[in-house]
């Protein structure tokens, strides 16, 4: 990650090394103070650097902005830039890779097959560019086991019902599908000095939006500049939830959990290994067991991961989200046809169905509305004013339980669907990211993520493509 990134603004001069320039927004309201003080008010420590290493507490959390520009940094800004006038580098828009292809005809030593090029559709044509070394799949999580199973890589009995040749029978492709789960709740707030949101924002007022571009134009500043959801926490679970009872009850019904959990196609060995280490973070006072983020306005997700509509009338809100860091629930992706250019992929998220999930983030909503009790935010929320969603107090488990189940989302965050683990475990790609099953193919993105992220998973996937191009450089 450090080669990735170069984070300039003061305090923090010269964090990371790298072409993507990141900064942490300017605060023009006093929600991020206030969020802070909540977090600090609550035991937990604040941290006024997001790199100290040690990320538990209240962070401001950098984005991929330009420190000074104020403009979006990404990829093709900060890599594509500088590499697109290079001679050996040939960029196709519009084409779509249907599979990779391969020479049956040759084995190496282990019995491992070459992968000799791609298969690809550009304006209804289609063609093969072949390699002469190796082909690098970077499609995300649903599209590169995609890309492997429609190339024949995959779990066997799948790709023969669906009349693909099997080049690499490996059940694992597609499987281990996490993303973290969340929980949302907003508050209406009052109308104080120096307490702006960005509901005029997102009820696209006219005016808001004028003051907003001319901010962005004049001073490279304001809401344009920023997401709004910088001021955020890492957070364990709830205190009592600490003390030697409280271990005792988490380890009750951790193993009553793990009892009834269903097994999938995932191997005991990972499964067990996965429960383990999820258990070891969720007992530390000090490791988080959940992301929180704020945000001052409303902003909510709802069902298959839409936006809620903002609620009719013009008061302002403030919003805070819990994203359970480690889940243990696993779902799948696969093909469902043998064409290429079909829709079909059968996604099946499986959120919450370890019902450990369910009992840590019921937990965890607590301590959302905890937060929002806190004097130091709950001094800025209307009294008797709306919450969403319209629930009574959540002291009582049930009913915390109850929120989880009906409103609980995903993350657009996935990962996992190609994961980087020992074969027996259940991995698609060796630490070098090399397909198990055919050396001079690589999975290079979040697909290979074994386990989900704490955080925002961005960064790490920064960090998976600086690993895979130095295993390339210095595999040719
Ligand atoms: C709405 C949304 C908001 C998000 N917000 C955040 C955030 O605030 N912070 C954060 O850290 N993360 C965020 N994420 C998650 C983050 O974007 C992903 O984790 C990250 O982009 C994954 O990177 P990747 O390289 O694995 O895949 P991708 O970024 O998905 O890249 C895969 C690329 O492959 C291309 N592709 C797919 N199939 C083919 C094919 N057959 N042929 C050719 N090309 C193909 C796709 O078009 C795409 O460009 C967000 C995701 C979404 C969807």
């Amino acid at each position: 990650m450090a080669r990735a990134y170069s984070l300039t603004d003061s305090p923090w001069e010269n964090e990371g090394h790298g072409t993507l320039q990141i900064s942490v927004p300017k605060e023009d309201s006093e929600w991020p103070r206030v969020w802070r003080d909540t977090i600090a008010a609550l035991g937990y420590p604040v941290s006024e650097n997001p790199f100290f290493g040690r990320y538990y507490g209240a962070v401001m959390t950098p984005e991929s902005v330009q420190p000074t520009s104020k403009q979006r940094n990404f990829v093709g800004s900060a890599y594509l830039g500088t590499a697109r006038s290079r001679t050996n580098l040939t960029i196709w828009t519009q084409a779509l890779v249907d599979k990779v292809v391969f020479d049956a005809s040759i084995r190496d030593k282990d019995g491992d097959i070459l992968a000799t090029g791609v298969q690809y559709t550009k304006n209804g044509e289609t063609g093969i560019v072949h390699a002469r070394k190796e082909v690098i799949l970077s499609a995300g999580t649903f599209h590169s086991p995609k890309i492997l199973e429609l190339s024949g890589i995959g779990d066997a009995d799948l790709l023969r019902s669906l009349g693909i040749d099997v080049v690499i029978d490996n059940p694992h492709v597609g499987e281990n599908l996490q993303t973290h789960t969340y929980c949302t709740m907003a508050f209406e707030v009052r109308d104080q000095e120096g307490f702006q949101t960005m509901d005029g924002l997102i009820r696209q007022d006219p005016s808001a939006i004028k003051a907003a571009m001319e901010s962005y134009r004049k001073q490279q500043e304001g809401p344009l500049t920023k997401s709004g959801l910088n001021a955020t926490a890492q957070l364990p679970l709830p205190s009592y939830l600490m003390s030697s009872e409280g271990k005792s009850e988490l380890d009750r019904i951790f193993k009553q959990s793990c009892e009834r959990a269903e097994p999938g196609k995932t191997t005991a060995a990972f499964a067990k290994a996965h429960e383990k280490f999820v258990h070891s973070v969720m007992s530390s006072p000090t490791e988080a067991s959940a992301l929180y983020y704020s945000f001052p306005g409303f902003v909510m997700l709802e069902g298959e991961g839409g936006m809620a509509d903002m609620p009719p009338g013009s008061k302002n809100w403030f919003t805070a989200a819990t994203l359970l860091a480690y889940p243990v629930s696993r779902g799948s992706t696969h093909i469902t046809s043998a064409s290429s250019s079909s829709p079909g992929l059968a996604i099946d998220p499986k959120y919450l169905s370890h019902p450990f999930d369910l009992e840590i983030l019921a937990r965890h909503v607590q301590q959302l509305e905890t937060i929002f009790k806190t004097e130091t935010l709950a001094i800025h929320i209307v009294r008797d004013g709306k919450r969403l969603p319209p629930t009574n107090s959540l002291s009582n488990l049930d009913e915390a339980r109850e929120l989880v189940r009906h409103k609980a989302v995903g993350a657009h965050r996935h990962s996992g669907t190609c994961s980087m683990m020992p074969r027996k475990l259940g991995g698609v790609v060796d630490e070098k990211l090399r397909v198990y099953g055919c050396k001079n193919l690589r999975v290079c993105d979040f697909s290979i993520a074994p386990l989900m992220t704490r955080c925002n998973p961005q960064a790490t996937v920064y960090g998976i493509a600086e690993h895979g191009t130095h295993n390339i450089k210095s595999s040719s």
